[in-house]
């Protein structure tokens, strides 16, 4: 089956009360018993449930993999992962991760025994580099929020597998449409559900998907035992969302070419990181391992935060909102919204510059977007 007909299909069955061809919510907390010991296969939502399994599925499918974990949060599913750790451990993580997991990383875990050294994940060398005796994980985002770099999953993969390090990848602003890091045997693909796979900003959720018996099963356990798991009703939502993962990816990403091209060629911004454009330094991996480059886009403009502000405050379609990946197009300004928790000298010295402005093109007509993007620069 070809992945578009998978995204419609995959995982689904009809009902079998019913025959209903959405799969019901099963909205309950527990299941009768028909005697000790004997259970249809569930017995307490927190364990497991049967709209949860069928999203569990379908994601797992979707992703070339054989499980799917889901949790209430992208950030639950990472917290899952980094819990299959234990204190004295290393990891080596991309230094331009969601701001989110830096905080995370820096500022929980690293008061339980965990270390974390950050770098730069698009220069292989510095990964092998980074490795210490105690490194347990690597921890791939690719592309990177906000900065958009690529890394070459088969090369740390190969670095992973030489060392016996677990790899784990944050494929959010990918999705399987675009990109399947188990295709490069990585051992755990997560994803934040709130974002692409779900589409319409209607929920907040996290997946995780491997093809390791063993990694299920410890992930399955602390799933169980933390108890961040995902609503039945959110995982209908975002079941729904699913079916139309194809077009809408394939609207983001043309949209998101023709809107990195016309602001590259605006005199008011000063760079524009696209995956999809030769100037971005990863240009060739990225044509490589990915279908496309999504709608993520982000951009200098002239006169810094100050311009970056006005913009901003001028755009009248673009949703001046956290978040990215749904239907509507959206802007932030990471430096004082989504990774306002980075300090501002790493912030800064890692290329995340004051007045960097993000894009999450939607898949409104290109012309609209690109129409209130011209009559907002011109404020600029
Ligand atoms: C949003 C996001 C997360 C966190 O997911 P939540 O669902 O908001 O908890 C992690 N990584 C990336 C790349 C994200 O965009």
């Amino acid at each position: 089956m070809f992945f578009d007909t998978k995204a419609v299909h995959a995982g689904i069955t009809p009902d079998p009360a019913t025959g209903s061809i959405v799969p019901p919510i099963y909205q309950t907390a527990t299941y009768i018993l028909e005697e000790v010991g004997k259970d249809k296969g569930f017995d307490y939502t927190r364990s497991s449930n049967p709209t949860r399994a069928t999203l569990e599925n379908s994601l797992a499918i979707l992703e070339g993999g054989k499980y799917g974990i889901s949790f209430s949060s992208g950030m639950a599913s990472v917290d899952a992962i980094l819990k299959l750790l234990s204190s004295g451990d290393h990891v080596v993580s991309s230094n331009d991760v969601y701001g989110g997991v830096f905080r995370l990383f820096n500022e929980v875990l690293s008061r339980y025994g965990l270390s974390f050294t950050f770098v730069n994940t698009s220069e292989p060398s510095a990964v092998e580099e980074a490795i210490r005796p105690n490194t347990k994980l690597i921890w791939l985002e690719t592309p990177t929020n906000p900065l958009l770099q690529i890394t070459d999953i088969d090369l740390i993969s190969k670095i992973a597998k030489a060392h016996d390090i677990l790899l784990g990848v944050d494929s959010t602003f990918a999705t399987p449409y675009l990109l399947r890091p188990l295709e490069w045997e990585v051992d755990i693909v997560m994803h934040s559900t709130t974002k692409y796979l779900s589409g319409h900003n209607q929920i907040i959720g996290g997946i995780l998907i491997t093809n390791s018996e063993e990694l299920n099963g410890k992930l399955k356990f602390l799933q169980k035992t933390i108890g961040a798991v995902s609503s039945p009703f959110d995982c209908w939502l975002t079941l729904l969302g699913l079916k139309t993962l194809s077009l809408r990816m394939a609207r983001h990403s043309s949209n998101g070419l023709e809107v990195a091209q016309f602001l590259a060629d605006h005199p008011k911004v000063e760079r524009v990181i696209y995956p999809g454009l030769q100037s971005h330094p990863q240009h060739e991996i990225a044509k490589r391992q990915m279908k496309a480059f999504s709608g993520m886009i982000s951009f200098d403009l002239k006169g810094g935060f100050d311009a970056g502000k006005t913009l901003m405050n001028s755009v009248q379609l673009c949703a001046l909102a956290e978040s990215l990946g749904a239907v509507e197009s959206m802007i932030t300004h990471p430096a004082s919204m989504t990774h306002a928790d980075v300090p501002e000298d790493i912030r800064v010295a890692r290329g995340l510059t004051n007045g960097l402005v993000r894009i999450s093109v939607g898949i409104e007509d290109v012309r609209d977007i690109m129409a209130d993007l011209e009559q907002a620069l011109d404020k600029v």
